[in-house]
């Protein structure tokens, strides 16, 4: 496995697997290297000849200092991880290599989905991550580019970025991968203790189990009461395991048309919705989805 740490580099063993009309896949990732990630590297390493995973801690996609402070960064780990998958090409630059100086920031506006939810939520965020997405799409030129469901907007603002500027990059989705318990893994997992943990289970159990409830009777009249249905049931089953769930608040629990993003209250039983939840464990945020 090659590490590449300048933008030099990489465009040099890029251009030699382009003259020889090799396929690119290209995972972005900000490290701490997991199993969903792994799943990205996988799927890449099969529809492609050479797979590109890229390792930086984008800071102009953090509104909050803090969080960018405490992102966990382990990079011998995740060298080691990506090594045992056969990844062939690790791209882990330094700050400067990706912003120069000289950069100047775009204002992505093309879509409402960039400002609603995790947009709202994390002003800037979506916008932070345009920027570095466009930037190593352009360094790598990728045939593929994975993306997981996890972060569900993130992938559906990818999906019509790429239309919209009519990047030849193919998104790829890819299913979220969780833990035997349903937690759908992620890096800030690791800043939970176990209790936590089994909070935050617990919010995809309630989920799931809502499921068909949320699918036939959600409207604007119910949409509280099926609110605090959820929230009852994940504090029912932190209790059953002989945990208070008071640290547990739901910051947004809301149905999107998969078409166009908008937050809907009435559902058509021909049209596709995904069920979008951020919630706060005490300090950690956590956000997941599912498809109805
Ligand atoms: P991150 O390092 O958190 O920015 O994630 C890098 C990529 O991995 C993004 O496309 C994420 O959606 C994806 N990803 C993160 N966690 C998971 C997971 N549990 N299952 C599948 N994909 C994931």
């Amino acid at each position: 496995m090659k590490i590449v740490r300048t933008v030099k580099e990489l465009s040099k063993v890029v251009e030699n697997y382009k003259k020889l009309k090799k396929q690119i896949g290209f995972v972005p990732t900000m490290g701490s290297i997991h199993d969903g990630h792994i799943k990205l590297v996988k799927d890449s390493i099969i529809e492609n000849d050479l797979t590109v995973c890229s390792i930086f801690v984008n800071p102009i996609q953090f509104n909050n200092l803090e969080d960018l402070e405490n992102y966990p960064r382990e990079e011998k780990t995740d060298f080691i991880k990506l090594r045992k998958v056969f990844c062939d090409v690790v791209f882990a630059p330094d700050e400067a290599e990706i912003y120069p100086e000289d950069f100047k920031k775009i204002k992505f506006r093309f879509s409402n989905a960039l400002s609603i939810l995790e947009g709202e939520k994390r002003p800037g965020h979506f916008n932070g991550v345009l920027n570095v997405v466009k930037l190593l799409f352009e360094f790598i030129k990728p045939d593929r580019a994975y993306f997981g469901e996890k972060d569900y907007q993130q992938l559906w603002i990818i999906s019509k970025f790429k239309i919209r500027f009519n990047i030849p990059t193919e998104i790829k989705p890819v299913v979220t991968v969780r833990s035997k318990n349903g937690l759908a893994l992620s890096s800030r997992n690791k800043r939970m203790n176990s209790k936590q943990i089994i909070i935050a289970q617990a919010v995809y159990k309630a989920l799931t189990d809502l499921r068909k409830k949320v699918k036939f009777y959600f409207n604007q009249k119910n949409k509280n009461k099926i609110e605090k249905k959820l929230l009852k049931k994940i504090k029912l089953e932190s209790v059953g395991n002989a945990i208070s769930s008071n640290s547990l608040k739901i910051e947004y629990f809301e149905i999107v048309d998969v078409e166009n993003f908008n937050i809907v209250d009435t559902l058509f039983l021909e049209k596709k919705y995904r069920v979008l939840i951020a919630v706060y464990v005490g300090k950690i945020r956590l956000i997941d989805n599912i498809s109805i």
